[in-house]
């Protein structure tokens, strides 16, 4: 008899001998046949192999893709982004090797990002993620405390994480956790709530464990913790952590190790013993850990952040390249919401050389061009989709700095 069907001639799935009607869909081929389900199941038993290959080894670029890729988002930070691709690779590198258990055990390479606000720091270790495509998180260390005092617990950084992989453990794993503001949890740091540790001292220590590496416990339901919560085990060894803050004053800290003086004012010349004006410039000079115990950090929170990264002011070519160049650059984007309504926005180079003057006085880095083209575009914007005829508007120096309105083109009527 025919092995694919039954003594009532009925065909059957050779898999798990479900008849033609207990199924949706039967595939016949020259000697059996597959119902729907089972062949859904053989998708998910493929797709499980090829995601757990895919855990193993990480497709890995060199140093020189990586910067590559970050040249396309990042303006400027020419020396930061070079550092970082190599840390980076080196961090991949290492994991892939692990599969050998073998091979020697090379050290973390945990990343401290030191530059002020709206430099790029965030925006580079997200562009890194989406690259190298590994899960992703931001966190605030200004909201953490250590453990017993009200806030959250260090282990919400890990939280974040396993959400952001849709709760895959081995995938958080191989994750990069941003931790912003990290220079506001020094030993120095006053008390910002009654709620807070004395100082950051607490948080920087809770945070050594998970930096180096250890299979930490994670409340599944978020909170503190409590002995009967659930958790998620998460081994936080390879996971990349990059640390970054503005660190205001550290500049003082260093001028004063190099200088022996203050950088605001007068050092002495030792060898022509006279005092010289303090002009000079120390964005190129070297962070030593020495200058962040100073600042208030502890050597063993140092420690775990082995490669520091200074990031230097954006100056006015860079905003106005931020303003025009990277794919989603904000000009770009303005000219989209008003091509929506088919309307074409221009802008003059003296507009655009405005936006990042503007920008350089209200010290904000990049952060600050957003919120200045949102200004000086808001009345335009309110206005124009109720305009008839209009073709095109047009914007000068003189519309960012508040002195006139946009110039406005109309259609021509036709006769
Ligand atoms: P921070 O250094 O404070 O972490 P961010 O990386 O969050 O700054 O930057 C804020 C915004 O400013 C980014 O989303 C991006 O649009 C822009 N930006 C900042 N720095 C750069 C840069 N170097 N190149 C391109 N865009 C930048």
């Amino acid at each position: 008899m025919d092995n694919t069907v039954n003594s009532q001639n009925h065909i059957f799935c050779s898999f798990c001998k479900k008849k033609e009607n207990e199924v949706t869909k039967i595939i016949s081929g020259p000697s059996g046949h597959i119902c729907d389900q089972c062949v859904l199941l053989c998708y998910d038993i493929l797709n499980k192999k090829n995601l757990n290959t895919n855990k193993s080894i990480i497709p890995l670029p060199t140093p020189k893709t990586i910067k590559k890729y970050l040249d396309k988002f990042i303006i400027g930070q020419k020396k930061a982004k070079k550092i970082i691709s190599v840390a980076v690779y080196n961090h991949y590198k290492k994991l892939n090797s692990l599969v050998d258990k073998n091979t020697v055990h090379i050290e973390k390479s945990n990343i401290l990002l030191i530059g002020p606000t709206g430099t790029g720091k965030t925006l580079i270790a997200e562009t890194l993620a989406k690259y190298l495509k590994v899960p992703f998180s931001i966190s605030d260390a200004t909201t953490l405390t250590e453990a017993g005092y009200v806030g959250e617990d260090v282990e919400n950084i890990l939280r974040r994480l396993i959400e952001n992989s849709n709760y895959d453990i081995k995938q958080a794993e191989r994750g990069i956790i941003y931790i912003d503001e990290i220079d506001k949890i020094t030993k120095k740091t006053a008390n910002v709530s009654i709620t807070r540790d004395v100082s950051g001292e607490g948080v920087q220590q809770a945070l050594l464990k998970i930096l180096e590496g250890t299979v930490a416990s994670v409340p599944i339901t978020g909170g503190r913790r409590h002995p009967q919560q659930e958790t998620w085990k998460i081994d936080t060894s390879k996971i990349l952590f990059i640390c970054g803050g503005s660190f205001f004053g550290l500049k003082n800290i260093i001028s004063n190790r190099i200088y022996n003086k203050s950088n605001i004012g007068f050092y002495k010349n030792k060898k022509k013993n006279v005092f010289i004006k303090n002009h000079h410039n120390l964005s190129n000079k070297t962070v030593h850990t020495q200058d962040l115990i100073k600042y208030g950090l502890i050597p063993e929170f140092i420690g775990r952040l082995p490669i520091i990264v200074k990031l230097h002011d954006l100056t006015q070519d860079d905003l106005i390249k931020i303003l025009k160049k990277p794919k989603n650059a904000l000009i770009k984007q303005y000219k989209q919401l008003f091509l929506f309504d088919n309307i074409k926005l221009k802008f003059d180079n003296s507009a655009v050389i405005e936006i990042a003057k503007k920008a350089i006085r209200k010290k904000t880095g990049a952060r600050g061009l957003r919120s200045i083209l949102e200004y000086s575009l808001l009345k335009i914007m309110y206005k124009a989709p109720t305009l008839k005829n209009i073709k095109s508007i047009y914007i000068d120096a003189s519309v960012i700095q508040g002195k006139s309105s946009p110039k406005l083109f109309f259609l021509e009527k036709k006769i």
